[in-house]
Protein backbone atom coordinates (compact mmCIF):
# COMPACT_ATOMS: atom_id res chain seq x y z
CA UNK A 1 0.00 0.00 0.00
CA UNK A 2 1.20 3.21 -0.96
CA UNK A 3 2.49 5.85 1.79
CA UNK A 4 1.72 9.06 1.64
CA UNK A 5 4.56 11.93 2.07
CA UNK A 6 3.22 12.92 5.38
CA UNK A 7 3.72 9.04 6.44
CA UNK A 8 7.26 8.85 4.97
CA UNK A 9 8.31 12.22 6.45
CA UNK A 10 7.63 10.54 10.06
CA UNK A 11 10.73 8.22 9.01
CA UNK A 12 12.84 10.75 8.14
CA UNK A 13 16.10 12.54 10.16
CA UNK A 14 14.07 16.11 9.70
CA UNK A 15 17.65 17.60 9.56
CA UNK A 16 16.59 19.24 6.15
CA UNK A 17 20.76 18.92 5.68
CA UNK A 18 20.09 18.83 1.60
CA UNK A 19 22.72 16.13 1.26
CA UNK A 20 19.68 14.00 -0.68
CA UNK A 21 20.00 16.78 -3.60
CA UNK A 22 16.58 18.21 -1.95
CA UNK A 23 16.10 21.49 0.02
CA UNK A 24 14.06 20.14 2.80
CA UNK A 25 13.32 16.45 4.55
CA UNK A 26 9.46 17.26 3.64
CA UNK A 27 10.33 18.06 -0.10
CA UNK A 28 12.50 14.50 -0.53
CA UNK A 29 9.10 12.20 1.00
CA UNK A 30 7.20 14.09 -1.25
CA UNK A 31 9.37 12.40 -4.16
CA UNK A 32 9.60 9.37 -2.44
CA UNK A 33 5.90 9.08 -2.82
CA UNK A 34 5.79 10.30 -5.53
CA UNK A 35 8.42 7.47 -6.95
CA UNK A 36 10.74 9.72 -8.12
CA UNK A 37 13.64 9.11 -5.25
CA UNK A 38 15.05 6.16 -3.49
CA UNK A 39 15.46 6.30 -0.10
CA UNK A 40 19.04 5.16 -0.12
CA UNK A 41 19.17 8.93 -1.80
CA UNK A 42 19.63 10.01 2.10
CA UNK A 43 22.67 9.32 3.74
CA UNK A 44 21.10 9.69 7.04
CA UNK A 45 18.32 7.40 7.39
CA UNK A 46 18.73 4.83 9.93
CA UNK A 47 18.29 1.19 9.50
CA UNK A 48 15.49 1.06 11.76
CA UNK A 49 13.73 3.59 9.99
CA UNK A 50 14.44 1.95 6.92
CA UNK A 51 13.15 -1.14 8.03
CA UNK A 52 9.57 0.67 9.71
CA UNK A 53 9.38 2.52 6.13
CA UNK A 54 9.62 -0.84 3.93
CA UNK A 55 6.92 -2.39 6.52
CA UNK A 56 4.64 0.28 6.36
CA UNK A 57 4.73 0.46 3.04
CA UNK A 58 4.30 -4.08 2.45
CA UNK A 59 0.73 -4.87 1.59
CA UNK A 60 -1.71 -5.55 4.87
CA UNK A 61 -2.43 -8.92 2.98
CA UNK A 62 -0.25 -10.91 1.15
CA UNK A 63 -1.16 -12.37 -2.15
CA UNK A 64 -0.71 -16.47 -3.05
CA UNK A 65 -0.83 -17.40 -6.03
CA UNK A 66 -1.51 -21.31 -6.91
CA UNK A 67 -1.58 -22.77 -10.01
CA UNK A 68 0.25 -22.07 -13.07
CA UNK A 69 -0.73 -21.10 -16.40
CA UNK A 70 -4.59 -20.00 -17.36
CA UNK A 71 -5.81 -21.39 -13.96
CA UNK A 72 -3.32 -19.85 -12.08
CA UNK A 73 -5.37 -18.57 -9.04
CA UNK A 74 -4.63 -15.42 -7.31
CA UNK A 75 -5.70 -15.22 -3.92
CA UNK A 76 -5.31 -12.59 -1.04
CA UNK A 77 -3.93 -9.17 -1.47
CA UNK A 78 -6.90 -7.50 -0.09
CA UNK A 79 -7.03 -3.94 1.50
CA UNK A 80 -10.86 -3.32 2.42
CA UNK A 81 -13.27 -4.80 4.70
CA UNK A 82 -16.55 -3.71 2.41
CA UNK A 83 -16.35 -4.14 -1.01
CA UNK A 84 -18.05 -1.04 -1.59
CA UNK A 85 -15.17 0.56 0.27
CA UNK A 86 -12.85 0.00 -3.03
CA UNK A 87 -13.60 -3.36 -4.54
CA UNK A 88 -12.27 -6.89 -4.05
CA UNK A 89 -9.52 -7.62 -6.08
CA UNK A 90 -9.28 -12.01 -6.24
CA UNK A 91 -11.57 -14.02 -5.99
CA UNK A 92 -11.87 -16.62 -3.41
CA UNK A 93 -10.75 -19.88 -5.08
CA UNK A 94 -13.56 -22.47 -5.06
CA UNK A 95 -12.29 -26.33 -4.60
CA UNK A 96 -14.30 -29.15 -4.73
CA UNK A 97 -13.22 -32.63 -3.10
CA UNK A 98 -12.08 -35.78 -4.65
CA UNK A 99 -11.40 -39.02 -2.30
CA UNK A 100 -8.32 -40.58 -3.62
CA UNK A 101 -9.50 -43.90 -1.86
CA UNK A 102 -11.54 -44.51 -4.52
CA UNK A 103 -11.45 -46.81 -7.03
CA UNK A 104 -9.35 -44.70 -10.02
CA UNK A 105 -12.70 -44.95 -12.21
CA UNK A 106 -14.75 -43.28 -10.41
CA UNK A 107 -11.70 -40.23 -9.50
CA UNK A 108 -11.70 -40.20 -12.83
CA UNK A 109 -15.67 -39.28 -13.34
CA UNK A 110 -15.38 -37.13 -10.48
CA UNK A 111 -12.31 -35.17 -11.61
CA UNK A 112 -13.72 -35.06 -15.06
CA UNK A 113 -17.02 -34.01 -13.54
CA UNK A 114 -15.44 -30.77 -11.82
CA UNK A 115 -13.28 -30.36 -14.91
CA UNK A 116 -16.37 -29.76 -16.97
CA UNK A 117 -18.82 -28.20 -14.53
CA UNK A 118 -18.87 -24.68 -16.37
CA UNK A 119 -21.68 -21.89 -15.79
CA UNK A 120 -22.94 -19.41 -18.35
CA UNK A 121 -23.86 -16.96 -16.01
CA UNK A 122 -24.81 -12.98 -17.60
CA UNK A 123 -22.25 -13.71 -19.96
CA UNK A 124 -19.52 -14.54 -17.29
CA UNK A 125 -18.24 -18.57 -17.52
CA UNK A 126 -18.22 -19.69 -14.10
CA UNK A 127 -16.78 -22.85 -12.70
CA UNK A 128 -15.06 -25.22 -10.22
CA UNK A 129 -11.12 -23.71 -9.85
CA UNK A 130 -9.39 -26.24 -8.09
CA UNK A 131 -9.66 -30.08 -7.26
CA UNK A 132 -8.98 -30.96 -4.10
CA UNK A 133 -7.75 -34.24 -3.62
CA UNK A 134 -7.98 -35.83 -0.27
CA UNK A 135 -5.26 -38.36 0.58
CA UNK A 136 -7.12 -41.69 0.90
CA UNK A 137 -4.17 -43.38 2.18
CA UNK A 138 -1.96 -46.45 1.21
CA UNK A 139 -0.08 -44.31 -1.71
CA UNK A 140 -3.58 -43.08 -2.85
CA UNK A 141 -2.84 -39.44 -2.57
CA UNK A 142 0.18 -39.94 -5.62
CA UNK A 143 -2.41 -41.87 -7.79
CA UNK A 144 -5.29 -39.32 -7.53
CA UNK A 145 -2.25 -36.66 -8.53
CA UNK A 146 -1.77 -38.63 -11.45
CA UNK A 147 -4.97 -39.05 -12.24
CA UNK A 148 -5.59 -35.35 -11.93
CA UNK A 149 -2.98 -34.31 -14.07
CA UNK A 150 -4.10 -36.43 -16.71
CA UNK A 151 -7.78 -35.79 -16.89
CA UNK A 152 -7.75 -32.02 -15.61
CA UNK A 153 -5.89 -28.98 -16.29
CA UNK A 154 -7.01 -27.51 -12.95
CA UNK A 155 -4.95 -26.71 -10.11
CA UNK A 156 -4.70 -28.90 -7.69
CA UNK A 157 -5.00 -29.01 -3.42
CA UNK A 158 -3.48 -31.77 -1.80
CA UNK A 159 -5.30 -32.10 1.20
CA UNK A 160 -3.24 -34.85 3.60
CA UNK A 161 -1.15 -34.51 6.56
CA UNK A 162 1.43 -36.72 5.96
CA UNK A 163 4.57 -36.00 4.42
CA UNK A 164 5.57 -38.61 3.02
CA UNK A 165 2.37 -39.04 0.85
CA UNK A 166 2.69 -34.78 0.20
CA UNK A 167 6.28 -35.55 -1.09
CA UNK A 168 5.33 -38.44 -3.29
CA UNK A 169 2.15 -36.74 -4.91
CA UNK A 170 4.07 -33.43 -5.10
CA UNK A 171 6.76 -35.87 -7.59
CA UNK A 172 4.31 -35.96 -10.06
CA UNK A 173 2.54 -32.79 -9.90
CA UNK A 174 4.80 -30.17 -8.31
CA UNK A 175 4.61 -28.49 -11.87
CA UNK A 176 1.60 -27.25 -11.81
CA UNK A 177 2.27 -25.52 -8.48
CA UNK A 178 -0.41 -27.31 -6.05
CA UNK A 179 -1.51 -25.77 -2.52
CA UNK A 180 -0.36 -27.81 0.50
CA UNK A 181 -2.98 -28.24 2.63
CA UNK A 182 -1.34 -28.48 5.08
CA UNK A 183 0.73 -27.72 7.85
CA UNK A 184 -0.10 -28.83 11.60
CA UNK A 185 1.42 -28.56 14.91
CA UNK A 186 2.30 -31.92 14.41
CA UNK A 187 3.81 -31.53 10.88
CA UNK A 188 4.76 -28.17 10.28
CA UNK A 189 8.38 -29.11 10.20
CA UNK A 190 8.34 -31.86 7.59
CA UNK A 191 5.99 -29.87 5.62
CA UNK A 192 7.66 -26.24 5.20
CA UNK A 193 10.54 -27.77 4.13
CA UNK A 194 8.62 -29.74 1.57
CA UNK A 195 6.89 -26.41 0.40
CA UNK A 196 9.84 -24.59 0.16
CA UNK A 197 11.58 -27.37 -2.02
CA UNK A 198 8.67 -27.66 -4.39
CA UNK A 199 8.26 -23.68 -4.25
CA UNK A 200 4.46 -24.70 -3.80
CA UNK A 201 2.11 -22.18 -0.96
CA UNK A 202 0.95 -24.06 2.50
CA UNK A 203 -1.83 -24.12 4.38
CA UNK A 204 -1.33 -24.13 7.87
CA UNK A 205 -4.26 -25.72 9.72
CA UNK A 206 -5.07 -25.08 13.29
CA UNK A 207 -8.24 -25.90 15.55
CA UNK A 208 -8.40 -22.23 16.88
CA UNK A 209 -7.19 -19.12 15.88
CA UNK A 210 -5.25 -18.74 18.90
CA UNK A 211 -3.30 -21.53 17.84
CA UNK A 212 -2.99 -20.44 14.01
CA UNK A 213 -0.83 -17.86 15.17
CA UNK A 214 2.13 -19.80 16.94
CA UNK A 215 2.46 -22.08 13.51
CA UNK A 216 2.57 -18.93 11.48
CA UNK A 217 5.00 -17.33 13.45
CA UNK A 218 7.56 -20.66 12.74
CA UNK A 219 6.60 -20.37 8.86
CA UNK A 220 7.65 -16.79 9.15
CA UNK A 221 10.70 -18.03 11.05
CA UNK A 222 11.55 -20.15 7.83
CA UNK A 223 10.95 -17.26 5.48
CA UNK A 224 8.00 -18.26 4.27
CA UNK A 225 4.94 -16.22 3.20
CA UNK A 226 3.22 -18.13 0.05
CA UNK A 227 0.71 -19.12 3.00
CA UNK A 228 -2.64 -19.76 4.21
CA UNK A 229 -4.59 -19.78 7.23
CA UNK A 230 -7.15 -22.34 8.18
CA UNK A 231 -8.72 -22.08 11.62
CA UNK A 232 -10.95 -25.05 11.26
CA UNK A 233 -14.00 -23.59 11.87
CA UNK A 234 -17.23 -25.23 10.85
CA UNK A 235 -19.95 -23.33 12.59
CA UNK A 236 -21.03 -20.27 10.71
CA UNK A 237 -21.06 -18.00 13.88
CA UNK A 238 -16.90 -19.10 13.75
CA UNK A 239 -16.58 -18.79 10.44
CA UNK A 240 -17.61 -15.23 10.44
CA UNK A 241 -15.71 -14.34 13.84
CA UNK A 242 -12.64 -15.94 12.71
CA UNK A 243 -12.63 -14.85 9.53
CA UNK A 244 -13.36 -11.29 10.39
CA UNK A 245 -10.43 -11.28 12.99
CA UNK A 246 -8.07 -12.39 10.69
CA UNK A 247 -8.80 -9.70 8.39
CA UNK A 248 -9.24 -7.01 10.99
CA UNK A 249 -5.80 -8.14 12.34
CA UNK A 250 -4.40 -7.86 8.96
CA UNK A 251 -5.96 -4.23 7.64
CA UNK A 252 -6.00 -2.20 10.88
CA UNK A 253 -3.15 -3.90 12.70
CA UNK A 254 -0.84 -5.10 10.20
CA UNK A 255 -0.16 -8.30 12.35
CA UNK A 256 2.05 -10.10 10.42
CA UNK A 257 1.08 -13.35 11.69
CA UNK A 258 -2.65 -13.25 10.49
CA UNK A 259 -2.00 -11.33 7.40
CA UNK A 260 -2.25 -13.97 4.82
CA UNK A 261 -5.51 -14.96 2.99
CA UNK A 262 -7.39 -17.76 4.20
CA UNK A 263 -8.79 -21.30 3.77
CA UNK A 264 -12.23 -23.01 5.01
CA UNK A 265 -13.00 -26.27 4.54
CA UNK A 266 -16.37 -27.02 4.78
CA UNK A 267 -17.71 -30.14 5.89
CA UNK A 268 -21.33 -30.68 7.32
CA UNK A 269 -22.71 -33.67 6.02
CA UNK A 270 -26.34 -31.66 5.19
CA UNK A 271 -25.23 -30.48 1.36
CA UNK A 272 -27.41 -27.31 2.38
CA UNK A 273 -25.80 -26.50 5.25
CA UNK A 274 -22.95 -27.25 4.24
CA UNK A 275 -23.58 -24.31 1.14
CA UNK A 276 -24.37 -22.29 4.28
CA UNK A 277 -20.92 -22.46 5.43
CA UNK A 278 -19.60 -22.19 1.70
CA UNK A 279 -21.71 -18.76 0.97
CA UNK A 280 -21.00 -17.50 4.56
CA UNK A 281 -17.14 -18.22 4.35
CA UNK A 282 -17.15 -16.52 1.00
CA UNK A 283 -19.28 -13.83 1.59
CA UNK A 284 -16.57 -13.03 4.60
CA UNK A 285 -13.67 -13.35 3.77
CA UNK A 286 -11.97 -16.54 2.35
CA UNK A 287 -9.41 -16.99 -0.18
CA UNK A 288 -9.97 -20.40 -0.74
CA UNK A 289 -13.36 -22.30 0.17
CA UNK A 290 -13.09 -26.55 -0.29
CA UNK A 291 -16.63 -28.34 -0.24
CA UNK A 292 -17.56 -31.68 -0.56
CA UNK A 293 -20.78 -31.08 -3.08
CA UNK A 294 -19.90 -32.01 -6.72
CA UNK A 295 -23.62 -31.16 -8.12
CA UNK A 296 -24.85 -28.64 -10.47
CA UNK A 297 -27.56 -27.47 -7.95
CA UNK A 298 -24.90 -26.76 -5.50
CA UNK A 299 -22.14 -25.36 -7.31
CA UNK A 300 -24.35 -22.67 -9.84
CA UNK A 301 -25.30 -20.82 -6.63
CA UNK A 302 -22.28 -21.13 -4.69
CA UNK A 303 -20.32 -19.65 -8.17
CA UNK A 304 -23.24 -17.10 -8.67
CA UNK A 305 -22.78 -15.59 -4.92
CA UNK A 306 -19.05 -15.46 -5.33
CA UNK A 307 -19.79 -13.89 -8.73
CA UNK A 308 -21.93 -11.42 -7.48
CA UNK A 309 -19.34 -10.51 -4.08
CA UNK A 310 -16.37 -10.10 -6.42
CA UNK A 311 -17.67 -7.82 -9.21
CA UNK A 312 -16.82 -4.33 -8.84
CA UNK A 313 -19.82 -2.27 -7.53
CA UNK A 314 -18.88 0.83 -9.03
CA UNK A 315 -18.82 -0.85 -12.36
CA UNK A 316 -22.43 -2.51 -13.64
CA UNK A 317 -21.56 -5.58 -15.39
CA UNK A 318 -22.57 -4.62 -19.34
CA UNK A 319 -23.25 -6.72 -22.58
CA UNK A 320 -21.47 -4.57 -25.47
CA UNK A 321 -24.07 -2.39 -27.16
CA UNK A 322 -25.47 -4.09 -30.54
CA UNK A 323 -28.06 -6.37 -32.35
CA UNK A 324 -28.52 -10.15 -30.78
CA UNK A 325 -29.99 -12.81 -31.97
CA UNK A 326 -31.95 -15.12 -29.49
CA UNK A 327 -32.90 -18.29 -31.30
CA UNK A 328 -32.19 -18.40 -35.07
CA UNK A 329 -34.17 -15.49 -35.91
CA UNK A 330 -34.71 -14.15 -39.87
CA UNK A 331 -35.29 -10.86 -41.72
CA UNK A 332 -39.55 -11.10 -40.63
CA UNK A 333 -38.38 -11.97 -36.92
CA UNK A 334 -39.54 -9.12 -34.38
CA UNK A 335 -36.82 -6.88 -33.26
CA UNK A 336 -36.83 -5.96 -29.15
CA UNK A 337 -34.84 -3.07 -27.47
CA UNK A 338 -33.38 -3.35 -24.23
CA UNK A 339 -30.59 -1.83 -22.43
CA UNK A 340 -27.06 -2.96 -22.25
CA UNK A 341 -27.29 -4.09 -17.94
CA UNK A 342 -25.95 -7.26 -18.16
CA UNK A 343 -28.68 -8.63 -15.52
CA UNK A 344 -31.98 -6.98 -17.80
CA UNK A 345 -30.53 -8.04 -21.27
CA UNK A 346 -30.20 -11.72 -19.85
CA UNK A 347 -33.34 -11.34 -18.58
CA UNK A 348 -34.95 -10.18 -21.71
CA UNK A 349 -32.87 -13.23 -23.28
CA UNK A 350 -34.03 -15.50 -20.90
CA UNK A 351 -37.67 -14.97 -22.00
CA UNK A 352 -37.56 -14.76 -25.62
CA UNK A 353 -35.76 -18.16 -25.46
CA UNK A 354 -38.75 -19.47 -23.30
CA UNK A 355 -41.75 -18.35 -25.64
CA UNK A 356 -39.59 -20.19 -28.05
CA UNK A 357 -40.25 -17.35 -30.56
CA UNK A 358 -36.94 -16.04 -32.50
CA UNK A 359 -36.11 -12.56 -32.12
CA UNK A 360 -33.62 -10.03 -32.27
CA UNK A 361 -32.29 -7.66 -29.26
CA UNK A 362 -30.82 -4.47 -30.07
CA UNK A 363 -28.91 -3.48 -26.74
CA UNK A 364 -28.39 0.23 -26.27
CA UNK A 365 -25.75 1.64 -24.42
CA UNK A 366 -26.70 3.04 -21.02
CA UNK A 367 -23.64 2.48 -19.16
CA UNK A 368 -25.43 -0.87 -17.91
CA UNK A 369 -28.43 0.30 -16.24
CA UNK A 370 -31.37 -0.69 -16.53
CA UNK A 371 -34.27 0.17 -18.11
CA UNK A 372 -35.82 2.74 -15.83
CA UNK A 373 -32.88 3.59 -13.93
CA UNK A 374 -31.11 4.67 -17.34
CA UNK A 375 -34.48 6.60 -18.79
CA UNK A 376 -34.23 8.73 -15.61
CA UNK A 377 -30.69 9.65 -15.62
CA UNK A 378 -31.56 10.57 -19.61
CA UNK A 379 -29.58 7.72 -21.16
CA UNK A 380 -32.38 5.75 -23.06
CA UNK A 381 -33.91 8.44 -24.94
CA UNK A 382 -35.56 8.35 -28.32
CA UNK A 383 -32.80 10.04 -29.70
CA UNK A 384 -30.15 7.46 -28.46
CA UNK A 385 -32.26 4.19 -29.57
CA UNK A 386 -32.48 6.37 -32.72
CA UNK A 387 -29.06 6.56 -32.93
CA UNK A 388 -28.41 2.88 -32.39
CA UNK A 389 -31.00 1.78 -35.07
CA UNK A 390 -28.78 3.91 -37.06
CA UNK A 391 -25.13 2.59 -35.87
CA UNK A 392 -26.12 -1.01 -36.20
CA UNK A 393 -27.74 -1.20 -39.52
CA UNK A 394 -31.22 -2.13 -37.64
CA UNK A 395 -32.45 -1.69 -41.10
CA UNK A 396 -30.19 -3.75 -42.50
CA UNK A 397 -30.75 -6.93 -40.99
CA UNK A 398 -34.69 -6.93 -41.02
CA UNK A 399 -37.44 -6.95 -43.89
CA UNK A 400 -39.18 -4.72 -41.69
CA UNK A 401 -39.25 -1.35 -39.60
CA UNK A 402 -40.94 -2.12 -36.24
CA UNK A 403 -39.32 -1.89 -33.09
CA UNK A 404 -40.48 -3.24 -29.58
CA UNK A 405 -40.14 -0.27 -26.55
CA UNK A 406 -40.17 -1.90 -23.31
CA UNK A 407 -43.02 -1.43 -21.54
CA UNK A 408 -41.71 0.86 -18.59
CA UNK A 409 -40.83 3.56 -20.93
CA UNK A 410 -43.86 3.82 -23.25
CA UNK A 411 -43.69 7.38 -23.01
CA UNK A 412 -40.83 7.20 -25.75
CA UNK A 413 -42.62 5.67 -28.43
CA UNK A 414 -44.32 8.83 -30.10
CA UNK A 415 -40.79 10.71 -30.18
CA UNK A 416 -39.05 7.47 -31.18
CA UNK A 417 -41.25 7.37 -33.86
CA UNK A 418 -40.44 10.48 -35.35
CA UNK A 419 -36.79 10.16 -34.49
CA UNK A 420 -36.18 6.94 -35.94
CA UNK A 421 -39.20 6.80 -38.95
CA UNK A 422 -39.94 2.79 -37.55
CA UNK A 423 -42.80 1.78 -36.25
CA UNK A 424 -42.98 1.44 -32.31
CA UNK A 425 -44.78 -1.18 -30.45
CA UNK A 426 -45.15 -1.30 -26.55
CA UNK A 427 -44.38 -3.96 -25.37
CA UNK A 428 -44.55 -5.84 -21.27
CA UNK A 429 -43.54 -3.93 -18.32
CA UNK A 430 -41.87 -7.12 -17.64
CA UNK A 431 -39.82 -9.51 -19.66
CA UNK A 432 -42.07 -12.43 -18.39
CA UNK A 433 -45.04 -11.73 -20.50
CA UNK A 434 -43.40 -11.37 -23.50
CA UNK A 435 -44.85 -15.11 -24.84
CA UNK A 436 -48.28 -13.84 -24.33
CA UNK A 437 -46.96 -10.58 -26.21
CA UNK A 438 -45.74 -12.66 -28.77
CA UNK A 439 -49.14 -14.18 -29.49
CA UNK A 440 -51.41 -11.20 -29.18
CA UNK A 441 -49.14 -9.83 -32.15
CA UNK A 442 -49.52 -13.09 -33.95
CA UNK A 443 -45.74 -13.97 -33.75
CA UNK A 444 -45.38 -18.12 -33.67
CA UNK A 445 -43.07 -19.77 -31.74
CA UNK A 446 -40.60 -22.17 -33.95
S1 LIG B 1 19.44 13.89 3.08
FE1 LIG B 1 17.98 13.02 4.45
S2 LIG B 1 18.09 14.28 6.25
FE2 LIG B 1 19.04 15.44 4.63
S3 LIG B 1 17.36 16.66 3.73
FE3 LIG B 1 17.49 14.79 2.57
S4 LIG B 1 16.00 13.53 3.59
FE4 LIG B 1 16.45 15.11 5.01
Amino acid sequence: MALTAVEIYKFLPKTNCGDCGVATCLAFAMKLAQKQAALDECPHVTDEAKQQLEDSAAPPMATVTVGLGEHQLKIGGETVFFRHDERFHNPCGLAVTVDTSLPDEQIQQRIEKLEGARYDRVGFMLGVDLIALQDGGDGRLVEGARLAGEHSSLPLVLMSTDPAAMKDALEVCADGRPLLCGATTDNIDAMLPLAKEYNCPLVLRADSLESLVPLSETAAGADSDQLLLDTGAQEIERIQSDQTIIRRMALNKKFKPLSFPTLVACSAADPTQQMLQACSAIAKYAGVVVVDVADDEYLLPLVTARMNIYTDPQKPIQVEPGIYPVGEPDEDSPVLTTTNFSLTYYLVEGDIMSSKVPAHILAVDTNGTSVLTAWAAGDLTAEVIAEHIEKFDLADKVSHKTLVLPGGVAVLQGKLEEESGWEIKVGPKESSALAQFFREQGWAAK
